[in-house]
């Protein structure tokens, strides 16, 4: 094996980054090294990218970034338990501590310490990565590479929908980004009744379409609560999945839903929100969610399942990038006219 690889590092605390030659990393203690043979970019990488404020006070340069993957472990460090070489696996990018209140508690994905790959410690894009063993999963079915790479968006999409009661249930999901669109096969295979979709790209909600949307909304140009009252009858629905995190969608979407429902909150808003508390949740007796990541690892089993079911997340990837060309796809990913952009760093 050679001694260096290919990566993609943020190297200055600066707008861009830049494709470098770096060492292969070698397995510490508890970790193994995987060969990545698939990644793809999240919206965290944009923001790594672009260098925003969040970016600027959680990021060290320099960094090999990227988060979203899967591949071959070829290393074992010492320590290693329920792994072996050649084993195919995703990755938890949550790397959590262990021995907080939360991870003691079965809660791990609210762990006080955690630390995230690709943003706290080297990424995925990049030929090689360490990982700690805990945090691979191991496929032991057929599965299709570029959608073991995107079990972190799928994953999040899986938590955020599964803590709902779906059966029967009309769902609005606002949003369709990545993770929205990932929403839609999930709650329709959990048996949701009809899944009605806003977004303000026409891009996006023709995908939502595809993925089996029953009514796609673009609140740019109809009236949201108007087209979700005539699909529910007046009552409204039972289940809000915000996935936006957009100030406008979040009030949208508390107004359409129906006395008694369940909201759960994916998006990130980028500051404060404004929101009527009484009318959008108090008089309403609907019940919130905060979601944050995948439990773990609940979620990941839920997730496997579904894909063994049949649910098909193909129609999601939308573009297909090599590493060299991982600019192009962070052009895109900001531009909101793609699905997944998967990045395959060998070619
Ligand atoms: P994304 O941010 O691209 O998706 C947001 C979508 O909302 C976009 O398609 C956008 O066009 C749409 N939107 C904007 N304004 C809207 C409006 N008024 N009405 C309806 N839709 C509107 O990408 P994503 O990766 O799918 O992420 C979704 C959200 O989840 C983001 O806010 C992201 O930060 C957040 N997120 C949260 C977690 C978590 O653990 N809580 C993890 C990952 C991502
Ligand atoms: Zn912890």
């Amino acid at each position: 094996m050679s001694q260096t690889m290919r990566a993609a590092a943020k190297t200055q605390a600066a707008p861009g980054f830049e494709l470098v030659e770096a060492p292969i990393p070698r397995p510490g203690a508890g970790e193994v090294l995987v060969k990545v043979r698939v990644s793809a970019i999240c919206g965290t990488d944009v923001h790594i990218y672009q260098w925003d404020q969040w970016a600027q006070s959680r990021v060290q340069p320099p960094l090999i970034f990227g988060h979203e993957f899967c591949g071959d472990v070829v290393e074992l460090g010492p320590g290693v338990k329920g792994v072996k070489e050649g084993d195919f696996v995703s990755v938890e990018t949550h790397f959590t501590c262990g021995v907080c209140r939360f991870c003691r508690t079965g809660r791990a994905h609210i762990c006080q310490n955690v630390q995230i790959v690709g943003v706290d410690r080297d990424g995925c894009f990049a030929e090689y990565v360490t990982v700690p063993y805990e945090n691979l999963w191991v496929w032991d079915a057929e599965v299709n590479p570029e959608v073991a790479a995107i079990q972190d968006p799928y994953g999040n999409a899986v938590h955020t929908a599964l803590v709902c009661d779906l059966v029967g249930a009309s769902v609005l999901i606002t949003g369709v980004g990545p993770i929205g669109l990932a929403a839609i096969p999930i709650v329709k295979r959990a048996g949701a009744k009809q899944v009605i979709c806003s977004d303000v790209s026409s891009y996006r909600l023709d995908l939502a379409a595809k993925l089996g949307a029953d009514l796609t909304v673009n609140p740019a140009s109809q009236d949201l609560y108007a087209v979700v009252a005539e699909a529910t009858k007046g009552r409204g629905v039972d289940v809000l999945l915000e996935m936006s995190g957009n100030e406008q969608a979040i009030n949208a979407g508390f107004k359409c839903l129906a006395n008694g429902g369940q909201a759960s909150l994916l998006g990130i808003p980028s500051k404060p929100v404004n929101l009527d508390l009484a009318s959008a949740i108090v008089f309403k007796g609907a019940t919130v969610y905060g979601i944050n990541g995948r439990k773990m690892f609940e979620t990941w089993y839920q997730g496997q399942a579904l894909l063994e079911s049949g649910l098909d997340l193909t129609p999601l990837i939308t573009h297909r990038l090599p590493l060299a060309r991982l600019g192009e796809g962070l052009e895109l990913m900001k531009s909101g006219q793609c699905g997944k952009i998967i990045i395959y760093p060998g070619e």
